[in-house]
């Protein structure tokens, strides 16, 4: 099946089965706007709660923030947010429809880079075995046409973009003949760029109020109470905040489900360092954050490290963590080395001193700053997107049967165990409930006594639950109940006193924790 086929039974699978639905569905829905289901917020919270534990419960120097979205205008002019947060955009004169001017080139990029896949595997089927895919891609005439035309057409947009040269970004399109996807037209406007923060007005009267912004990224709270924490906690360098919050951003174009979103949450955490030392604590972070997603199991092949060779003029070093959807590589986090930038113009615009008193070195000044900054959406879409899987099984009869499976790790997984009394008779609901009752206090857990066992099964199967516990007649008579893998689909017997035990040996977030670099 084509990875956009998944893609799209992915998104219906986490609308039927409660974890994602279109904002304001029965009003035709609001563009690049979501709200998470009964199993998405559980899902979403067991995310936020690994990432806390794993920034605020792990390191004694980390402590954790909740900062308000609206914050005074002149944070986002300091930010560089209100001169710079743009991106450049085209609008289509017969569709009337907006497009990201370089979201159009890369699209255009893609389809080069399609044609030179399509060659080669055409070329591979032909020579079989004998086939080296490198020389190849080296002396095929019509690989090299394309590549070359990539390669021109690429460096243009990278250099376009780095001057910010509009002009420029139109012409490549113009050059390349890009054609608007509705209308199949030419017909451009000019490029021009788009600033990306929300604004809306606060206070009640039309003279007293002000504009104000809702924040595009949660850093800036955290940098504008840097004092705040570092007095109030007699922190010491080095030193970090973490905040998990929402943001929004009016992106231009909005696709790929929850991907790309106009209100979304991060989970950002700024380290203060000893200026010089920030290239190494930068290395660390990389280390430490890409272990934190290995450790959920998803298979480290699906992450790699990008480098940012253009690098915004406040930073010295960056890298994104991206994991691999099925829409390609793209990126989950982004790890920065943003020098002391933000703490001085914060410094410069607000006039009061954001520095530190260093009592090694006997001086003050501003701390550099290492930032990571996750989406929890788009960490949430690369769980759900690794989980979904669809399986043939056969039976012990010999009959085949299909099965969807979200195999999402164990940890993190909305509910936890379902409780199945095999029939809705002879005191087995009763049995059932008294077993619920006792590990609801622990675990996320599910009662369901409704239709057949497989049925249920395969309804737990689709929200990933690791465990199914059936409750039968042997169970009324020694206390046993069968406990069912869903990966393996394994059944076996257990004593109802040893499941907290088994159960938790796979469920906890501590177990996560224990794997993590410190
Ligand atoms: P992109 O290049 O994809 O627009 P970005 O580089 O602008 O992302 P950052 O500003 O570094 O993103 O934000 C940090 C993280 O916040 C990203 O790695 C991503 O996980 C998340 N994020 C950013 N924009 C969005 C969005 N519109 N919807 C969902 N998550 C987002």
């Amino acid at each position: 099946m084509a990875d956009e086929d998944v893609f799209k039974k992915l998104i219906a699978h986490a609308k039927e089965y409660g974890f994602v639905f279109q904002s304001s569905e029965i009003y035709d829905g609001l563009s690049a706007v979501y709200d998470y289901g009964q199993n998405g917020v559980e899902l979403k919270n067991n995310i936020k709660k690994y990432w806390w534990d794993a920034m605020v419960l792990l390191h004694e120097n980390i402590v954790g923030i909740d900062s308000a979205i609206f914050m005074h205008p002149t944070i986002w002019k300091a930010s560089g947010h209100v001169d710079a947060f743009n991106d450049p955009m085209i609008d289509n004169r017969d569709s009337k429809k907006r497009y990201r001017a370089d979201v159009l080139i890369e699209d255009y990029l893609q389809k080069i880079e399609d044609k030179i896949a399509k060659e080669v595997e055409k070329a591979a089927k032909r020579f079989g075995d004998a086939f080296d895919e490198a020389k190849f891609r080296q002396t095929n005439a019509r690989v090299l046409e394309h590549q070359q035309q990539y390669d021109t057409v690429k460096q243009r947009m990278n250099d376009a973009m780095k001057q910010d040269n509009l002009e420029e970004l139109r012409q490549i399109i113009l050059d390349c003949g890009i054609v608007c996807p509705i209308s199949g037209t030419r017909n451009w406007t000019d490029v021009r760029q788009f600033n990306l923060m929300f604004s809306t007005e606060m206070g009640s009267t039309a003279e007293g109020s002000m504009k104000v912004y809702l924040r595009p990224e949660t850093a800036q709270g955290i940098f504008v109470n840097y004092l705040n924490v570092q007095k109030t906690g007699r922190m010491k360098l080095p030193f970090g905040i973490a905040q998990i919050g929402k943001a929004f951003r009016n992106e231009i174009v909005a696709r790929q489900f929850i991907f790309r979103m106009r209100e979304f949450e991060q989970m950002e955490m700024q380290f203060f360092v000893q200026p010089g030392t920030e290239l190494d604590w930068f290395e660390h972070w990389k280390k430490v954050r890409l272990a934190w997603h290995q450790a959920l199991g998803m298979g480290n092949e699906k992450y790699r490290f990008h480098k940012h060779e253009k690098l915004a003029h406040y930073a010295n070093a960056a890298a994104d963590i991206e994991f691999e959807f099925p829409f390609g590589f793209k990126e989950v986090e982004g790890i920065h080395s943003r020098t002391n930038y933000d703490l001085s113009q914060h410094q410069q615009y607000s006039g009061k001193k954001i520095q530190y008193f260093d009592p090694e070195r006997n001086e003050s000044y501003v701390p550099y700053v290492i930032e990571t900054s996750i989406g929890v959406d788009r960490m949430f879409l690369s769980v759900l997107a690794n989980a979904y899987t669809e399986e043939t099984i056969t039976k012990e009869d010999g009959t085949t049967d299909q099965r969807v499976v979200m195999r999402i790790p164990a940890a993190i997984a909305p509910v936890k165990l379902a409780i199945l009394p095999l029939v809705k008779k002879d005191g087995l609901p009763e049995k059932a409930h008294a077993i619920k009752n006792k590990l609801r206090f622990e675990f996320n857990c599910q009662y369901d006594e409704k239709d057949s066992i497989g049925r249920r099964y395969r309804r737990q199967d689709a929200i990933g639950t690791p465990y199914c516990i059936t409750v039968d007649h042997q169970s009324l008579e020694d206390d046993t109940v069968t406990i069912r893998y869903r990966d393996t689909m394994a059944q076996e017997r257990v004593p109802i006193a040893s499941l907290t035990e088994i159960i938790s040996e796979k469920v906890s977030i501590k177990k996560l924790l224990e794997q993590l670099p410190l």
